[in-house]
């Protein structure tokens, strides 16, 4: 006696449970406050927007690892953001974030940031 009891699949019965493609509206999209692109600050390490953080990118012409301030963040290659701030440089020289965050790979030389911060 030879009871076919594993080869039951007959006919393609796998219909996927798809809900009908109608009325798929229930996303909201109204939100009061637009929110821009979020960076993070390599000082504070605090989100905030673009437009409120300053953008330093390494330059690429100097002999020695220099910071260019990437004022309208339009510079190519890897970025540091931070505010426009000395507690937040501070922050960032003392944990060499920068250097880190530009994969500098040593010292990198912040005297443009810290001009352009004033005093
Ligand atoms: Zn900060």
């Amino acid at each position: 006696m030879n009871r076919q009891g594993r080869l039951t699949e007959s006919g393609p019965r796998a219909r996927t449970p798809s809900s009908s493609a109608s009325g798929a509206t229930s996303v909201t999209t109204s939100r009061p406050a637009p929110t821009g692109p979020v960076r993070t600050c390599v000082g504070c390490r605090g989100r905030d927007q673009r437009s409120a953080l300053l953008r330093v990118v390494l330059d690429p012409a100097a002999a020695q690892p220099r910071i260019v301030v990437d004022v309208r963040a339009c510079l190519p290659g890897r970025g540091a953001w931070i505010h426009p701030g000395a507690e937040c440089l501070e922050l960032a020289e003392r944990r060499r974030a920068i250097p880190r965050a530009l994969r500098a790979g040593g010292p990198v030389d912040l005297a443009e940031l810290r001009e352009h911060l004033g005093p």
